[in-house]
């Protein structure tokens, strides 16, 4: 049988080989220093599971509206309205499987064959692919290092032609921890709304931003032409338990919804509730830590002469690693074989000759991998 061509065209996770690697070696006792973690070290909190437990005590294991649970939406409008200022209703919302099925319904209800998306690398590796399987374009803007990885207006607005729908962004940025500044975002919605373009805003990494004020392009917009994407995946170390959502103009969220009700249905019901009792959890604890790491590992990074953009949020580090070796790939494969320290190659990202540190690990692991690091590149 002949395989879609949409989707033998889509690139495998070059992670996978890495991380493969990393396993067997772990396996045969290896000690390796695994720095390439997407999800936060710390244990789902206590009172969440708790509720889950209780869920499924009361028997709630049943089918839900597809959407989720009224009390989930009707929490998750109350708590987006009041942080962004801009007031939405639980029509507005669908509950999905982690922040990535929000993201992939709303492209679905909104991108058709050859419709064009911007992506701005580095980015986040699954959405090259959520569009290429829905038949569109992946229109990728390149974002520099110089520039801190940020885009500028001018970049995004020489990439859009007649058949751009939508633009994609992502602050705090998945690999590079990038916070977009108020001004850009403005400047960015400015030209999306003239343009006819909607922005698809993945604010999943909104819980853990470092340094001065966070602003969403969702506050600015007003809700118009802009869908938010959030979960509890990072905010609450919950990546296990696939709670995210999207919050869209009503129309939108409608469509996406129905894509949801036709693929997968409602998320795991006993994982609502769960996420219902996280609204009552303070996990300010778990960010306080990582922006100790971040100025651990900057630090250390700094003090070994490393070139790489101080991260504002998220918990990853982008290490330039082209005065070493061209290939990032095989950067990490010696890193791996010779020091025992995994670390992701940036290609995965559309960052070729960088490298992407996790730094949601312990210290302790983080002081050692980096002092192997140093030892491989011969610092
Ligand atoms: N967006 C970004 C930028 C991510 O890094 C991730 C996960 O790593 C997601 C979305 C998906 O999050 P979730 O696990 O909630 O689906």
């Amino acid at each position: 049988m002949n395989i879609s061509e949409r989707i033998k065209n889509i690139a495998g996770s070059k992670t996978l080989e890495i991380n493969a690697l990393a396993q067997s070696m772990k396996q045969k006792g290896i000690d390796v220093v695994n720095l390439t973690a997407g999800e936060p070290d710390f244990p789902t909190p206590q009172p969440i599971v708790e509720a889950a437990i209780e869920a499924l005590k009361a028997g709630l294991t049943k089918y839900t509206d597809s959407s989720g649970i009224p009390q989930l939406r009707e929490k998750i409008a109350q708590y987006v309205s009041e942080k962004h200022g801009v007031t939405c209703t639980p029509e507005q919302v669908v509950v999905t499987n982690g922040g990535k099925q929000a993201i992939f319904n709303c492209l679905a209800a909104l991108v058709e064959e050859n419709d064009e998306v911007i992506i701005i690398d580095p980015c986040w590796v699954s959405y090259e692919p959520m569009v290429q399987i829905l038949a569109g374009k992946p229109v990728h803007v390149k974002t520099s290092f110089e520039n801190g990885f940020k885009p500028s207006l001018e970049q995004i607005e020489r990439a859009i032609t007649p058949n751009t729908k939508v633009i994609v962004l992502n602050s705090p940025n998945n690999p590079t921890g990038t916070v977009y500044d108020a001004k850009l975002l403005k400047q960015i919605h400015a030209l999306a709304v003239e343009r006819n373009i909607f922005i698809v805003s993945d604010d999943v990494y909104d819980c853990l931003v470092y340094d001065g004020e966070y602003t969403s392009i969702y506050s600015i917009s007003g809700g118009k032409n802009v869908a938010l994407v959030n979960a509890f995946s990072k905010s609450h170390s919950m990546t296990g338990w696939r709670v995210g959502y999207l919050v869209a103009p009503a129309e939108i969220a409608k469509a996406a919804a129905k894509v949801q009700a036709h693929t997968t249905s409602n998320i795991n019901t006993i994982a609502q509730y769960a996420a219902l009792k996280a609204f009552e959890v303070d996990t300010t604890y778990m960010k306080e830590k990582f922006k100790q790491r971040r100025d651990l590992v900057c630090k250390l990074l700094e003090e070994s002469g490393f070139s790489f953009v101080k991260p504002g949020g998220a918990f990853y580090v982008l290490i330039d690693v082209t005065e070493f070796e061209k290939d990032d790939v095989t950067f990490c494969t010696k890193l791996l074989q010779q020091a025992h320290v995994a670390l992701v190659p940036g290609s995965a990202f559309n960052a070729p000759g960088f490298v992407r540190l996790s730094f949601a690990t312990s210290e302790e692991a983080l002081v050692e991998g980096i002092k192997r690091l140093k030892k491989f590149v011969g610092r």
